[in-house]
C-alpha cells in the first residue's frame, strides 16, 4: 500500500496551505476532507465575500493576539500577509482594500478563494479524498495508519492536522483533531471562544439592531476597575453588540467574564471630545437650534 509522505488532514483554508506548501518542497502530499468539498466555512466567511488579511503591519498583528501575541512572530515572519496577498494575486485573484486596511477578493465572492486554492491543489498534484472522515490514527514504525469512520485506510510519513476549531459544526468544524491530537499524547489547553459577539441584557439596544456607532470609545468596568478598549466601530445587533471592536477584543472581554461574571460596557459617542467641552457645545447647540433637542 502507498505510503505518502504527508496526510492533512482537513481541507479548510490552514489544511489546503499545508497541503500546497509540502507538494511545492516536493513533497508527496494527500489531503483527507469530510466533507464533499473543500474550505465549506471559508466559503461562508464575511458574508460569503472573505475578510482575506489585513493590511496591517506585523506588531500590528501580534497586538491582536494579546499577551501571547509574540508566540506567532516566527510564522508570521515565514508567511506574512503580504506573503499571502502575492500568493492569491500570483493565481490571478485580484484583491481590493477597505477601510482599515481589510483586504477582500475583488469579485467580492469567498468561492472565489475556495476555487484558486482548488486550482492550486490541483497543479501541485495533491491528492485529495474527500467524504473522508479521519476517525483513529495510530503510529506503527514510523508509519501513521489513518482509518476513516467508513473503514478506509491511508499510509503516512507524517501527519498535519488542520481540523479546524469547535464553532459552526455544520461547517465540518466539529472538534476531530483535538480528540485526535489528545489521542496522540498531546496536551490540549482550555478552549475559549474569540472573534464573537457579544450578548447584552439591555433591550434597547436589541430595539437598534443594524445601528453602526462609528469610532466610539469603550470601556469595561468590574469591581471598581476600569478597562479601556480600542476605539473603533460597534455595531448593534438584535441580541447585542457585535462589529470590530467587539470581534477583536472579545477573547480578552470572555476573559475578564470567567473570572468577574456580567460587565458593565460603557460606550463613549464622542472619545476625542472632552466631557466639559461636550457639555459646552451641546449647550451652545441647544441655544442656536433650541426645537432640535
Ligand atoms: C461566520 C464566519 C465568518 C468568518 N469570517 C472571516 C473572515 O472574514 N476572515 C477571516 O480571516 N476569518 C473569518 N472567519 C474565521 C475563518 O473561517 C476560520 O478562521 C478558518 O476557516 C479556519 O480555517 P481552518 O482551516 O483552521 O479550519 P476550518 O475552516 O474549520 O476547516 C477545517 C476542515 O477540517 C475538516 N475536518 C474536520 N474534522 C475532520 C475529520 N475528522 N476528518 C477529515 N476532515 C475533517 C472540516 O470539514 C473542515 O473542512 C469566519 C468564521 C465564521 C464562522
Amino acid at each position: 500500500m502507498k505510503i505518502y509522505d504527508i496526510a492533512v488532514i482537513g481541507a479548510g483554508p490552514a489544511g489546503c496551505m499545508a497541503a500546497i506548501q509540502g507538494a511545492q518542497q516536493g513533497k508527496n502530499v494527500i489531503l483527507l476532507e469530510k466533507n464533499d468539498q473543500i474550505g465549506y466555512k471559508l466559503s461562508l466567511t464575511a458574508n460569503r465575500r472573505c475578510n482575506l488579511t489585513n493590511t496591517a503591519t506585523m506588531d500590528v498583528f501580534l497586538e491582536k493576539f494579546g499577551r501571547r501575541g509574540s508566540f506567532y512572530r516566527d510564522a508570521f515572519s515565514k508567511f506574512s500577509n503580504q506573503d499571502l496577498m502575492n500568493f492569491f494575486k500570483t493565481h490571478d485573484l485580484e484583491l481590493t482594500e477597505e477601510q482599515e486596511g481589510r483586504i477582500f477578493p475583488i469579485t467580492e465572492k469567498a468561492r472565489s478563494v475556495v476555487e484558486v486554492l482548488e486550482k492550486v491543489l490541483n497543479e501541485e498534484k495533491v491528492k485529495l479524498i474527500s467524504n473522508f472522515r479521519l476517525k483513529h490514527l495510530n503510529k506503527i514504525s514510523h508509519v501513521f495508519k489513518l482509518a476513516s469512520t467508513k473503514g478506509e485506510l491511508v499510509n503516512a510519513y507524517k501527519v498535519i492536522i488542520a481540523t479546524g476549531g469547535v464553532t459552526y459544526g455544520f461547517t465540518g468544524s466539529t472538534g476531530d483533531g483535538l480528540t485526535i491530537a489528545k489521542f496522540l499524547g498531546h496536551n490540549i489547553t482550555d478552549l475559549k471562544p474569540g472573534g464573537v459577539p457579544l450578548l447584552v441584557r439591555e433591550e434597547w439596544i436589541h430595539q437598534l439592531k443594524g445601528v453602526t456607532l462609528e469610532n466610539v470609545g469603550l470601556t469595561i468596568r468590574h469591581s471598581g476597575k476600569k478597562i479601556d478598549l480600542p476605539r473603533g466601530n460597534l455595531l448593534l445587533t438584535h441580541f447585542g453588540v457585535s462589529g470590530p471592536i467587539i470581534l477583536d477584543m472579545s477573547h480578552v472581554i470572555v476573559g475578564l467574564m470567567e473570572k468577574h461574571g456580567d460587565l458593565k460596557l460603557y460606550i463613549d459617542f464622542k472619545p476625542e471630545i472632552r466631557k466639559d467641552a461636550l457639555g459646552i457645545m451641546l449647550m451652545e447647540d441647544f441655544q442656536e437650534h433650541p426645537k432640535k433637542v
